[in-house]
């Protein structure tokens, strides 16, 4: 899938790690979250200490990572990057916290996949800087505890509501990232396109911006591909219509739907008469995982207004009928 907001390649990683901004002052849009960060950081780093633990939550492809690099760059320390299903044993997380320097930040992307046994073992490294391991084996083993430097845990997670209780309380600073506005996407692909060396006018920068499901990962995903055609079919600038042709081509639609986004709303619309529908039922119509639904295609269209989630399922609004250009049915009142 072209619009996947997930990385899927090393050469696509190595691509995002070039554009992926530095600076706080140089990440766009997320305001709110901006303005917490300066002042949070600004007073850790004052006091010397370690900036509150930090659980960022929301979509692939919003910024998760990119923030959690910036805010150990501003706090001027190093950076650890883990993932939950990537630490199997207690072990492996003890490993990486022994190691950790003074105030460093450890990054766990997809923490809500931890195991339970690993995250037993964060909780006080969480809130002592301690660890207890356990030494030797059968009846020789103890139970050591070990001191720990100070240090900051972010966690993104696509939905906080998939933490446990007892992990999501130990964060000081919880932020929810939300989707990108047009004018933010803009202002994202012009300064990819600079940094890619691609000309890019105006409008053609908001082309990409516009049909980018409000997701800088998507923006420069598309970016890319738009390149690739005004190279081959133009004369390498960017321009509103080689965008629009480019995107077309991809099959990404006027608002931004790929495929699969088509496939969804198609199958609540007109398979289960415009819901509601399960997410069971709705994940085995479309062939897709019931958590990529969840996670990846859904957020979205729900944001936009053509899905809503209801305690019985989800149901298509009327902007979904007009999309597809079929009339909506009359709702009677209840
Ligand atoms: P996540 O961890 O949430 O999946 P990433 O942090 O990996 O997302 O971001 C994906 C890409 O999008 C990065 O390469 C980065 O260049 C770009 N990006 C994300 N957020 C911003 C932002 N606020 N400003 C500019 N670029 C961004």
């Amino acid at each position: 899938r072209v619009i996947d907001a997930t990385p899927s390649s090393p050469n696509e990683e190595a691509i995002e790690r070039a554009l992926r901004p530095k600076q706080l002052d140089e990440y766009v849009g997320q305001e709110k979250i901006r303005d917490q960060l300066e002042i949070f950081i600004s007073a850790a780093r004052k006091r010397k200490e370690a900036l509150d633990h930090t659980l960022l939550f929301g979509p692939p492809g919003l910024g998760k990572t990119t923030l959690a690099h910036i805010i150990a760059r501003e706090m001027g320390v190093n950076l650890r990057q883990t993932s939950g299903p990537v630490l199997e044993r207690p072990g492996d997380l003890a490993a990486i916290l022994t190691n950790l320097e003074p105030n460093d930040v450890l990054f766990i992307d997809e923490i809500h996949r931890l195991s339970p046994v690993v995250e037993e073992i964060l909780y006080p490294a969480l809130e002592d800087y301690q660890i207890d391991i356990l030494i030797g084996e059968g009846p020789a083993a103890r139970s050591v505890k070990l001191d720990l430097q100070p240090f900051t845990l972010v966690g993104a997670t696509t939905r906080a509501g998939m933490l446990t209780n007892p992990l999501r309380d130990r964060f000081g600073i919880v932020a929810r990232l939300e989707f990108y506005n047009v004018a933010e996407l803009t202002k994202i692909v012009t300064r990819s396109a600079a940094l890619l060396a691609a000309p890019i006018n105006e409008d053609g920068a908001r082309e990409v911006a516009m049909r980018a499901r409000g997701t800088p990962r998507i923006a420069n995903r598309l970016l890319r591909r738009v390149r690739d055609y005004a190279e081959v079919k133009g004369n390498g600038e960017i321009t509103k219509n080689i965008a629009d042709l480019a995107l077309k081509m991809l099959d990404v639609d006027s608002v931004g739907f790929d495929v699969m986004d088509r496939k969804l709303l198609e199958a609540v619309l007109f398979k289960f008469g415009g819901g509601p529908v399960g997410i069971g039922n709705l994940a085995a119509a479309i062939g897709e995982a019931a958590d990529t639904i969840e996670d990846v295609l859904e957020p979205y269209l729900i944001q936009q207004g053509y899905l809503q989630r209801t305690p019985r399922g989800r149901i298509a609004t009327p902007a979904a009928y007009q999309h597809f250009g079929v009339a909506a049915p009359r709702i009677s009142p209840t």
